[in-house]
């Protein structure tokens, strides 16, 4: 049976009684349109998208080369909570900023400093979402999973450090950019800490999230473009840059000037915004592989069926 349905699939285009129709549950890719049933010559009813350029974006032509995942729905909550957690704890220390800036201009409330708790808190949620990266099915090769576990091991120090960061030294200090808590030393030193810890916890899991990521033909095949840990982990390295100058300047005053300032300054600016903007589409990626993820990538087979041209066989 399955090889006499191998030499129709051969036969798709010479033999005129069958024709490939969709099988199974597949929307159209434009608007979500239920296709099932219709040939894979003809167009969206909808939106008039040909149904080929669906298969195109759904079916993989790897995808029976993948190992299954262990758990399919643990490694895609996990995925999204690793993301997702740790761009809210982002977020947070965004609005920390922000709202320094109101209390500095508009004398607004200082309480939102207490908010500063959820830093340290989202991030331990983020490295329990990585515990998915360990062992997501069983051929991972072991230095993945060894790497992951590493990775997840340095979260205990970033929580602390964040922990004495945001719910300790900026509460008693106060608004760190605003005045002279920003030249304490502990404090540059904690940021160094922090970029240092990130910038390896990034780099461990990198061959973790790649995983998952080549899961995606859309990802893999770079149809649509991927936040990739290299270009987050060098955003981080452009803070951590910023914070060495920084640091440097208040050990040896004879480098303090506007211009060092600036300098650190900018780097940390910029450096910042990179990660922000790193963290969103990494978010954005996890939320696409979420579905692949849980349902398993499609090959052709999955989604189309042979039927006699005057009505199902
Ligand atoms: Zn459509």
């Amino acid at each position: 049976m399955d090889e006499r349905t191998h030499d129709n699939l051969k036969a798709q285009s010479t033999n005129p009684d069958l024709a490939a129709v969709l099988s199974g549950e597949l929307l159209c890719w434009s608007c979500k349109y239920d296709l099932t049933g219709l040939s894979v010559t003809s167009q969206c009813p909808e939106c008039g998208t040909p149904v080929r350029a669906t298969l195109l974006a759904i079916v993989d032509p790897e995808a029976t080369s993948f190992k299954p995942l262990r758990s399919p729905v643990y490694s895609a909550i996990g995925l999204v909570t690793w993301s997702g957690a740790a761009l809210i704890a982002i977020f947070c220390v965004l609005l920390l900023r922000v709202s320094d800036l109101s209390f500095e201009l508009f004398s607004m409330s200082e309480s939102m400093r207490h908010f500063g708790v959820l830093v340290p808190v989202l991030t331990g949620l983020s490295g329990l979402g990585a515990l998915a990266f360990i062992r997501p099915h069983n051929a991972v090769r072991a230095w993945v999973s060894i790497r992951s576990i590493a990775a997840v091991l340095l979260y205990a120090p970033l929580v602390w450090l964040l922990w004495n960061l945001h719910v300790r030294f900026d509460v008693i200090y106060g608004a760190p950019y605003f005045g002279d808590p920003i030249n304490v030393r502990e404090r540059v030193v904690r940021r160094i800490g922090i970029g240092l810890l990130v910038l390896v916890i990034a780099l461990l899991l990198r061959p973790g999230v790649r995983e998952f990521a080549k899961r995606s033909v859309l990802l893999r095949t770079g149809q649509l473009s991927r936040q990739t840990v290299l270009a987050l982990a060098s955003a981080v390295l452009i803070t951590l840059v910023g914070d060495l100058v920084h640091f440097s300047s208040l050990r040896w005053p004879v480098m303090q000037s506007v211009i060092v300032d600036t300098i650190w300054m900018a780097f940390v600016v910029i450096g910042s915004a990179m990660i922000l903007i790193g963290f969103i589409g990494m978010f954005i990626d996890s939320l696409r592989l979420f579905p692949v993820l849980i349902k398993g990538p499609k090959s052709l087979r999955d989604v189309i069926r042979k039927e006699a041209l005057d009505g199902p066989e």
